[in-house]
Order: structure tokens, then sequence, then C-alpha cells
């Protein structure tokens, strides 16, 4: 019985099995019963992180960002941020409990802007999302580049979100042909650009439970997976498309390139394209 017996860190719940207990932190034994404890016990973390920003920034002479809150907000940066931030910065204290900062540059409306996360990790890969901020001060950014342990190039850990930047040159190179690619075959009764970030919320559905996938090999010889999902909303039926670089190394991972809904069937045709893998990425 004794051998059998956890409760859930925040509820004190009794767990019946070892199986239903969810981690978020490298080295240690604190367990969950839900995402709701999970919060509940971590948010005295995000007040911290909270108010280390509202010093920063009053340091710093920098007001609150609002107008970046969409930016905050969004899946699609939350994803990048998370799998392909250009840094990663460790502290370490003196429990050993580890805070992961990701940094990742990103243009949105034509400014550049910085997406920040802290979160956990568990067995190398981010396992809870701390806190996210955006900013386009490269002073507040300075503050979050920790100075315990720079993951660069040179690391010789293993970290699924470490890619070699010529991979994202290619990324961005590919990025702007395949946007004026579908620029040009959009129909103007399609789903307007400005309204395409009500639909971010189903981009990592699309990635995680995606109808069909489609690999093909592009002008440059690189795999493409192309991710495929029909979604109702209301009365309307649309589709949503995420193109993607098959990254081969150790632990594959799919880049995004472009995502986007559409309304349009005649788009369909257009990306339903090469071979059909069924759930070769997924478990
Ligand atoms: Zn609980």
């Amino acid at each position: 019985m004794l051998k059998s017996l956890y409760f859930c860190e925040a509820c004190r719940k009794q767990l019946p099995d070892v199986s239903e207990i969810h981690y978020v932190e490298e080295n240690s034994d604190r367990g969950f019963c839900s995402d709701k404890c999970i919060m509940d016990f971590y948010r005295p973390f995000l007040q911290v992180l909270e108010k280390e920003e509202a010093e920063f920034r009053k340091l710093l002479d920098i007001e609150q960002e609002d107008p970046f809150l969409e930016v905050t907000s969004s899946q699609n940066y939350l994803q990048q941020a998370l799998k392909r931030p250009q840094e990663i910065w460790v502290v370490t204290n003196d429990l050993d409990q580890s805070f992961y900062t990701h940094i990742l540059k990103i243009q949105h409306k034509q400014q550049s802007l910085y997406f920040i996360l802290i979160c956990s990790y568990v067995e190398g890969d981010p396992a809870f999302v701390f806190y996210r901020m955006a900013t386009q001060h490269i002073e507040l950014v300075e503050k979050y580049r920790r100075d315990d342990v720079y993951k660069g190039e040179s690391s010789q850990q293993s970290v699924s979100a470490r890619v070699p930047s010529e991979v994202f040159e290619s990324v961005e190179f590919k990025k702007s042909k395949l946007l004026a690619e579908m620029l040009t075959d959009r129909s103007p009764h399609d789903i307007a650009l400005e309204d395409f970030v009500n639909y971010e919320q189903f981009f990592q559905q699309t990635l995680e439970d995606p109808d069909e996938v489609f690999e093909k090999l592009d002008d440059e010889s690189d795999t493409i997976h192309t991710y495929i999902k029909s979604f109702k909303l209301g009365d309307e039926s649309f589709f949503y498309v995420v193109v993607g670089l098959l990254y081969e190394s150790e632990d594959p991972m799919i880049i995004p390139i472009i995502s986007f809904p559409s309304v349009d069937k005649k788009m369909y045709p257009q990306y339903a394209q090469g071979q059909k893998v069924i759930n070769k990425l997924r478990n």
C-alpha cells in the first residue's frame, strides 16, 4: 500500500496510479493530478515574474506594450518560441530547479519584436510555460538574457529547440516564396488576411491531429510536409493548412513555414500534393 501512495502536490488528492501523475519539472518529485492543479501550484511563480517584468520596465522607463498582447497570446508564436527560439538561457538554483528563458525574434506587422517565454523542461523538452511577454525594446530583452549558461551552437546538451541558423535562413527563403504563391492563388472571396489572427487556435490542432499529411520534395530538394485539417466554426466550414520543413536530426521535427485558413475548395488540390503520409510523425 505504502509503495503506491501518491498525492497531488496542489490539491492533495490521492492518485491511485503513478501513471496519472503529471510532472512539469526535471529533478523534482512534485506531481500533479491536473492542469488546473499545475496552474494553482505555479501561480506564485507567475506573480513573481510579472512583478519582475514591471520592475525591469520601470528601471528602463519602458511602458507596458499592450498592443503586443495579440503576439503574446498567439499560439503560432508560442510554438515557434518553444521549438525554434534563437536563444535559450538556463538558470539553475540551489535546489537544482532549472528555469529556461527562450527568446524568439519575430516580424509582426512590419515590426521587429521579441517574444520571450520562461518555462520548465522535462526530458529535454519544454514542459510548462510560466511566463510570456513581447517587446520591441532590446534593452528589456537584455534583462532576460540571464547569465548562467548560454546554450549556443557549441553546447553539448541535446535540446530539440536548437536548429542550425542556415536552416532558419532556408525556412525564411521558403516562406517568402510560399507566401507569394499563396497570395497569388488566393480568391478575393476567401478569408481575409487580417482575419487570420482569429484562426491561429487551429494551427496547433492541425499539427497535432491532421486529417491528412502530404510529403514532397521542394525545388531545393528539401522534404516538405503539408498538414491539412478541416474545421467548422459556427456555420462556416474551412480548412487549415500548415506547410512545414521536415528537419531531420536525431529528433526529427517539423519547422512550420506558412500556415493559413481557407474556405476555397480550389485551394485544396494545390496543397494536397505529394505522397500521403499517414500518422508518420504521430504516436
Ligand atoms: Zn490536484
